[in-house]
C-alpha cells in the first residue's frame, strides 16, 4: 500500500538532497526541510570536495553524471609531498574504480549544492528553506515534525535526519545531544579563480612534519583551484575578526609556493575555518518511522574524503530499501528503515575505521623516526593501496531496483 504523505528529509546537504532525488526516482513522495536560506547556502565561502567514484557513480544513476562531470575535475591519483616538496607517496586511485563506474570528481561545494538543488527543482521536489526542525513525535499513523518559531508541524510517513554532525534528530533519538569527538585539528579552506601550478586530475597534498601543518591544492573545474590548510588547535578557537587571511598566510608559510600563492590570493571573507568533529561509532540510527543518514548517523574524520560519499551511498540504499515497503503501516515502514540501516552498517563502519586510522596516526617528531615512518608509510601504501582503494570505491548494491547503468560510462580498472 502507498500513502500520499511524504517522506520528510531534514537537511538539504549532499546527503539530504541525494536522498530526495533517489526517493523521488523510485516514485516515493518526498519533501525536504532545510534551516538555511538559498542565499545562505549558495553565498557561503567557497571550498571544494572530492566525490570518489563510489559517490559520483550513484549520482550518475540519478541522472547527474553529465552535469557533474561538466562542472568538476576528474581525479586519477593523489600525490603527497613533504614541506620541501620531496615525494612522500604517489597513489593511483583511478586504477581502482569499478567496472562501469564514473571517474572520481573534485568539485566546488557550491557547484555541487547548486546541481543538486536545481535537479530537485526540475523534478518538482519541494525544498522548504529557512525551516529549522526542532523535534518530532513518532506515532502509529505517521511522524510529526516540529519547527522553530511555532510554525505548524507536518506529518510524514517517515523522517530522515540528514541534518549533519550536530543533528537535532540524532539528539532526539539518543535522548540528548550526542557528544562529538574533536580530532584536535582545525581546517582553513578557500577557492580561487585562475589557479596556477595545479596538476590536472591530481590533488597535491603537503605535510610539514616539524610543525604538523598539512595542506593541499586541487583543481575543481573551470580554472578554479581549491586549497586546504590543517593545523592542531583547541576546539572552538576562533580568529579575531579580519584575521582569517593573515592567519592562513602565516600557516601556509611552511608549505610549498603553489599553496602559499593560492592562499595569498584568497580574500579573507572567502576563507572558511572548520574544526573537525566526528562521532563515536554507534548503530542506533533510528526507531519506528525515523532514521538517520550521512554525518547525522556517522560523522567521520575528513582525511580520506569519504563523509559526503558515504552520505550519497546511504541515500541510494535508503531509497532502494523503501521502494517495496508498506509505507502506511508502522511495522512495514520500520522494517524497511531497519533494513536500510543493516545494509549500511558494515560498509560505513569500515570506511569510518580507515578514516579514523589515517586521521589519528601518530606524528613522529624525531627526524630518524620520521624517516623510518616515511619508509614504512610508503611500504604500507604500496601493499595496502590496491585493496583499500578498490574497497573504498566499491559501488553500493541496489537489490530491489537493480544497479542502474545509465550514465555510468567510466572505464573499467
Ligand atoms: C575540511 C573538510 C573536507 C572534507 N572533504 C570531503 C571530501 O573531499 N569528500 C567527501 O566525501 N567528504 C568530505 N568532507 C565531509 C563532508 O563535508 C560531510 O561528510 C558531508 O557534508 C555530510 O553531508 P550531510 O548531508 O550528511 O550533512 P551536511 O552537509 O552537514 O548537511 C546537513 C544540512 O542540514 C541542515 N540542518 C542542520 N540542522 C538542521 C535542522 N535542525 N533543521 C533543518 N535543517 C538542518 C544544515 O543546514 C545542512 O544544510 C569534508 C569535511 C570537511 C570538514
Amino acid at each position: 500500500m502507498r500513502t500520499d504523505r511524504p517522506i520528510i528529509v531534514v537537511g538539504a546537504g549532499v546527503g539530504g538532497l541525494t536522498a530526495a532525488l533517489a526517493l523521488h526516482r523510485n516514485g516515493l513522495p518526498v519533501e525536504v526541510y532545510e534551516r538555511r536560506t538559498v542565499a545562505e547556502i549558495l553565498d557561503a565561502p567557497g571550498s571544494g570536495l572530492t566525490l570518489w567514484s563510489n559517490a559520483s557513480t550513484p549520482l550518475g544513476w540519478l541522472g547527474l553524471g553529465d552535469r557533474l562531470q561538466a562542472r568538476a575535475e576528474p581525479v586519477t591519483a593523489i600525490h603527497s609531498f613533504d614541506a620541501r616538496r620531496r615525494v612522500r607517496f604517489k597513489m593511483s586511485t583511478h586504477r581502482h574504480i569499478w567496472p562501469g563506474a564514473l571517474p572520481s570528481l573534485s568539485i566546488g561545494r557550491m557547484d555541487l549544492a547548486e546541481t543538486l538543488m536545481s535537479a530537485c527543482d526540475e523534478r518538482g521536489i519541494a525544498i522548504h528553506y529557512g525551516q529549522k526542525v526542532t523535534g518530532y513525535t513518532d506515532g502509529p499513523d505517521g511522524v510529526e515534525v516540529r519547527f522553530e518559531n511555532d510554525r505548524a508541524g507536518v506529518v510524514g510517513a517517515a523522517l530522515v535526519g540528514a541534518d549533519g554532525v550536530r543533528s537535532a534528530i540524532l539528539a532526539r533519538l539518543h535522548g540528548g545531544e550526542v557528544p562529538g569527538i574533536y580530532l584536535g585539528r582545525t581546517v582553513y579552506r578557500g577557492v580561487i579563480e585562475n589557479a596556477r601550478g595545479l596538476v590536472a586530475g591530481i590533488p597535491q597534498l603537503f605535510h610539514d612534519e616539524a610543525t604538523g601543518i598539512g595542506g593541499g591544492v586541487y583543481p575543481v573545474g573551470d580554472g578554479r583551484g581549491a586549497w586546504t590548510l590543517s593545523v592542531r588547535a583547541p576546539a572552538g578557537e576562533r580568529d579575531e575578526p579580519g584575521r582569517l587571511h593573515a592567519r592562513s598566510v602565516e600557516l601556509a608559510r611552511v608549505l610549498p609556493s603553489v599553496l602559499r600563492d593560492m592562499v595569498d590570493q584568497t580574500p579573507g571573507d572567502a576563507i572558511i575555518r572548520t574544526d573537525i568533529w566526528y562521532h563515536e561509532w554507534h548503530e542506533n540510527w533510528g526507531v519506528g518511522r525515523v532514521t538517520l543518514l550521512g554525518d547525522a548517523a556517522h560523522a567521520m574524520p575528513n582525511d580520506l574524503g569519504q563523509g559526503a560519499c558515504q552520505a550519497v551511498e546511504d541515500a541510494v540504499v535508503l531509497a532502494d530499501a523503501l521502494v517495496a515497503s508498506d509505507m502506511d503501516s508502522l511495522t512495514g515502514m520500520a522494517d524497511a528503515l531497519r533494513g536500510y540501516e543493516r545494509r549500511r552498517f558494515e560498509r560505513v563502519k569500515w570506511v569510518r575505521e580507515q578514516s579514523v586510522r589515517v586521521a589519528t596516526a601518530p606524528e613522529v617528531r624525531n627526524p630518524v623516526g620520521r624517516w623510518l615512518l616515511g619508509k614504512l608509510t610508503r611500504l604500507y601504501l604500496s601493499l595496502a593501496e590496491k585493496g583499500m582503494w578498490r574497497q573504498m570505491q566499491a559501488l553500493p548494491e541496489l537489490t530491489a531496483t537493480g544497479t542502474p547503468v545509465a550514465e555510468a560510462a567510466g572505464s573499467a580498472p
